[in-house]
C-alpha cells in the first residue's frame, strides 16, 4: 500500500484507534489532518508520530466546526483524498434512565459528525473523481448491547449512512465502507472493571482484545488502491466475537 501524494482527514485522530489510523496512513506516505475535540496534548503526540501532519480542534457534531477542518486541509495539503470518520463517544445507561440529551449527543457526534464530514469531503472528491471514505462503526451495531441504546443506534446508523453514500458516490469513483471493531484496548474501554473485561475476553474466539493497530490495518486496506472494487461494505475486526 502506498499513499504518497494522498491526504487523509481523520476525525478523533488524537488518541486510540484514530491515532493508530493516522500513524499507519502516515507511515505509508499520506499527509494527515488530525482532528480532535479537546485533548490537544494527545493530538500533538499523534502529530509527532506522523511525518506530514497538522492538528485541528473541532467538534464534529457542528457542521461549521467541520468546515474549519476541511478549510485547513485545503490550505495545507489541498483537498482530501481519504476520510476516516472515527470520532466517537459513549454515554451508557439503561434505556429507561437515559436522558434524552445523552441520546441526542451520542447521535450528534457519532452519526451526524460522520454525515457532516462526508458532505464536506465528497464535493472535492466528486470533482477529482476519486475518494475513499471509511466510517468507524462497532460490533454492537450488529449484535446490539444492553445499556447502549444511543451508541448502538449511532453505530447502526453509520452502517446505513455507509450504504446510502456508497451508492450515491460510486458513479464518481468514490468508495465508502465501514469498519466495525470489537473490543479494542483504548481509553474508551479502559474504564471497564476487571470482571467485565474477563467476561468479554471469554466471548472472543481469538482469545484476546484487539489493538488499535488491528483496526488501523483494516482501515488502511479499505483506503488503499488494493480495495478499488469494495464499496458499501462493513468489515468486522472483532476477533470472531460476532460472526
Ligand atoms: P477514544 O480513545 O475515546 O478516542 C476518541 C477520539 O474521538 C478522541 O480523539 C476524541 O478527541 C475524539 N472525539 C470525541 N468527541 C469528539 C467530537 N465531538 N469531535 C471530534 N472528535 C471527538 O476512543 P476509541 O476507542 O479510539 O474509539 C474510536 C472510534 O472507534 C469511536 O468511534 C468508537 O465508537 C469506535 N469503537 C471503539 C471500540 C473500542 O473497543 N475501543 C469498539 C468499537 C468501535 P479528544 O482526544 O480531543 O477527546
Amino acid at each position: 500500500m502506498d499513499f504518497t501524494g494522498k491526504t487523509a482527514v481523520v476525525t478523533g485522530g488524537g488518541r486510540g484507534i484514530g491515532r493508530a489510523v493516522c500513524v499507519r496512513l502516515a507511515s505509508l506516505g499520506a499527509n494527515v489532518v488530525i482532528n480532535y475535540a479537546g485533548n490537544e496534548a494527545e493530538a500533538e503526540v499523534t502529530r509527532s508520530l506522523c511525518a506530514n501532519a497538522v492538528t485541528v480542534r473541532a467538534d464534529v457534531s457542528s457542521e461549521d466546526e467541520c468546515r474549519r477542518v476541511f478549510d485547513l486541509c485545503e490550505q495545507t495539503f489541498g483537498a482530501a483524498h481519504l476520510l476516516v470518520t472515527n470520532a466517537g463517544i459513549a454515554r451508557d445507561n439503561l434505556l429507561l434512565r437515559m436522558p434524552g440529551e445523552d441520546f441526542a449527543r451520542v447521535l450528534g457526534v457519532n452519526l451526524k459528525g460522520a454525515f457532516n464530514c462526508t458532505k464536506l469531503a465528497s464535493l472535492p472528491m466528486m470533482k477529482a473523481r476519486y475518494g475513499r471514505i471509511v466510517n468507524i462503526s462497532s460490533v454492537v451495531a450488529l449484535s446490539g448491547n444492553v445499556g447502549q441504546a444511543n451508541y448502538v443506534a449511532s453505530k447502526a446508523g453509520l452502517i446505513g449512512l455507509t450504504k446510502a453514500s456508497a451508492l450515491e458516490l460510486a458513479p464518481r469513483g468514490i468508495t465508502v465502507n465501514a469498519v466495525a471493531p470489537g473490543f479494542i484496548e483504548t481509553d474508551m474501554t479502559a474504564g471497564l472493571s476487571g470482571e467485565v473485561r474477563e467476561r468479554m475476553r471469554g466471548q472472543i474466539p481469538l482469545g484476546r482484545f484487539g489493538g488499535a493497530e488491528d483496526v488501523a490495518e483494516a482501515v488502511a486496506f479499505l483506503c488503499s488502491d488494493k480495495a478499488p472494487y469494495i464499496t458499501g461494505q462493513t468489515l468486522n475486526v472483532n476477533g470472531g466475537m460476532y460472526v
